[in-house]
């Protein structure tokens, strides 16, 4: 702990780092359940570079900032839920007694904590990627495969090839995988050919588009290939290194492994959303911070119970 640090008074029953949809998602269950909590969030959202959000019921083609600014005016009417803009560097502590520090030099106290830090995305080495990354390339075809249906698409090969390939096939007809200096299996291989997918071997030089908008794929030979949309699998990185440096046993995308309350191998410590499983969808970060949010309220329930208990035979 930094010696600097000022320590805020009060303990809260909840601190949540990451005020995304897992994060605020627990916020309003455990605001409902009249616990205060407090939101750390360094408010940068994995999906705020994309222009809408889709395929979360009641909110399809929202953008991400409508999405979050709706959450949190509907969040507001439980006062016992705070939130502050800011980034937790640090959290140590036991169950009933955790601590965690703020870049702005702010230690703050709960009896529970919850980690919804989130995925990140690592920097893309591609020229041009960047640029049309939420406008026109994207990782997920069930978040924007409808959007960019029929269109010519570019799968840029990486992880889990064929099991992309297959699955934007399912969008468009006219497909085409760049290998782009990766291998994949002389099976996997035969099957994308033997559907007329074109494979090309080449290293991609860059993605041209223009203001957004894809419009061809350039290989290092310079041959130009023209596509309008991109899939690809992105390079991720937990939002926070927190959890595991708190111990918390972490999957090989060192996102966190909880049950289904979200409930970790540290006593008293949770994790829900993006972080903490491998589903990267609003609906199921949603559904985890809810589950997180009853998960850790049942623990505070039973706290109280017993303490009721002892207070009743004093009297
Ligand atoms: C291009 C793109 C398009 C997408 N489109 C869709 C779509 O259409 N539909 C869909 O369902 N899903 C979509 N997704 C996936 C969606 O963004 C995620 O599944 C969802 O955001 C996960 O929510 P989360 O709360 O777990 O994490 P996030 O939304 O990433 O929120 C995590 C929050 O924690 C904060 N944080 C991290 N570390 C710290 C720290 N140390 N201190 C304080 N705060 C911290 C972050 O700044 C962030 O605000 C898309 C993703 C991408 C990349």
């Amino acid at each position: 702990m930094s010696t600097d640090s000022a320590v805020f008074a009060s303990v809260t029953d909840v601190i949540i780092i990451g005020g995304g949809p897992a994060g605020m998602s627990a916020a309003l269950v455990l605001g409902r359940a009249r616990r205060s909590v407090l939101v750390i969030d360094e408010a940068l959202p994995r999906h705020r570079v994309t222009r809408e959000s889709h395929g979360f019921l009641t909110r399809d083609g929202v953008a991400p900032a409508e999405l979050r600014k709706a959450a949190r005016e509907q969040i507001a009417a439980y006062p016992g839920v705070a939130f502050i803009e800011d980034s937790a560097v640090e959290a140590e502590g036991v169950d009933g007694d955790f601590r965690v520090t703020t870049a702005g030099g702010t230690i703050y106290r709960s009896r529970k904590l919850l980690f919804a830090a989130g995925m990140k995305d690592l920097p893309m080495d591609l020229e041009g990627l960047e640029d049309v990354y939420g406008k026109s390339a994207y990782v997920c075809p069930y978040c924007d495969g409808w959007e960019m249906q029929d269109r010519p698409i570019a799968v840029i090969a990486g992880k889990h090839t064929l099991h992309l390939t297959r699955t934007v096939a399912g969008w468009t007809d006219d497909v085409a995988v760049f290998m782009n200096g990766t291998d994949l299996p002389e099976e996997d291989r035969a099957q994308i050919q033997s559907r007329g997918i074109p494979i090309y071997e080449k290293p991609i030089a860059r993605i041209e588009s223009e203001k957004g908008e894809t419009s061809a794929i350039v290989l290092s030979d310079g041959t130009k290939i023209a596509r309008t949309a991109v899939f690809f699998a992105p390079r991720l990185a937990p939002g926070s290194e927190l959890p595991a440096q708190f111990g918390c046993a972490v999957m090989e995308s060192g996102a966190m492994i909880v049950d289904e309350t979200g409930r970790s191998n540290v006593p008293g410590v949770f994790g829900a959303g993006d972080g903490a499983s491998q589903k990267y969808q609003v609906a199921a970060a949603v559904a985890a911070g809810s589950a997180a949010g009853a998960g850790i309220n049942f623990e505070l329930l039973d706290l109280d119970w017993e303490r009721k208990a002892e207070e009743a035979a004093i009297l």
